[in-house]
């Protein structure tokens, strides 16, 4: 298994892993017989590979089960693997990952896996692909999006702001009268397609910040605008502690 970020998704990447697999025991070069010793024949079989059933005519001849075809055994097994022939051994294969892959993707390496039986080919080794979260940008399957604050002034007269991408912040200009939930398409700033290698799309969704604080210039600046609104709003609430503790005869 490999973890990508993002970035590696999008330009296709090389990973080196590392695993453990059965490889020919270095002790007996795979024969799975000890040193000097030569198998003997199946006693199943006696030698022949092949067993017998039935009688007369319809006599069914099979490959022996115990030998599997070959006629020999292994009367005095290799210490080292026990007769298998086979020894875990590290490896180290790079694997090259295709620019659009997804979480959970397994990328086939040919022959890189278990030894086949009887000498036959290795199986294919299958490296799976795990995504990494990125701290700004989420993954919808070849678009990226990005959730962007802007204050409330920003929406409302429109600005050039900031946003996030694969590589690094690009500017984008949002119109006056922005909408809070309101989605921006960055054309082509997305991942590439596995197969099609067609580049999906940024979306930006803009959340509109309402102020938690304000200053006392910037709240005169905005009772004045509620008035041009014929809003009610709620009256000055700056003072009205003190105006508490005057009342109720404290300092
Ligand atoms: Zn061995
Ligand atoms: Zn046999």
């Amino acid at each position: 298994m490999v973890e990508l970020s993002l970035q590696e998704v999008a330009k296709g990447t090389e990973k080196t892993i590392e695993f453990t697999r059965q490889d020919l025991c270095g002790e007996c070069s795979g024969t799975g017989s000890a040193k000097g010793a030569r198998p003997g024949a199946c006693p199943t079989c006696r030698g022949s590979g092949q067993i017998a059933r039935g009688g007369g005519f319809f006599q069914m001849v099979s490959t022996c089960p115990q030998c599997r075809g070959t006629g020999e055994v292994i009367t005095n097994p290799c210490r080292q693997c026990g007769g298998s022939g086979h020894m875990p051994k590290q490896r180290v294969v790079s694997v090259k990952i295709p620019a659009g892959v997804h979480e959970g993707q397994g990328v086939r390496v040919a022959e890189e896996g278990e030894p086949g039986r009887d000498g036959g080919p290795r199986g294919n080794l299958y490296c799976y692909v795990r995504i990494k979260q990125h701290e700004f940008l989420e993954r919808d399957g070849n678009d990226l999006i990005a959730a962007v604050p802007i204050s409330f002034t920003q929406a409302s007269l429109g600005a050039a702001i900031e946003v996030p991408s694969l590589d690094g912040m690009k500017e984008l200009k949002i119109p006056a009268g922005t909408q809070h939930g309101s989605v921006f398409r960055i054309k082509g700033q997305g991942l590439p397609d596995l197969r099609t290698r067609r580049t999906g799309d940024e979306l930006v969704q803009i959340l509109v910040e309402v102020p938690t604080k304000l200053n006392a210039k910037q709240e005169e600046l905005l009772r004045e605008f509620a008035k041009t609104e014929n809003k009610s709003v709620f009256p000055k609430a700056t003072g009205f502690v003190d105006r508490l503790k005057k009342y109720f005869g404290g300092n």
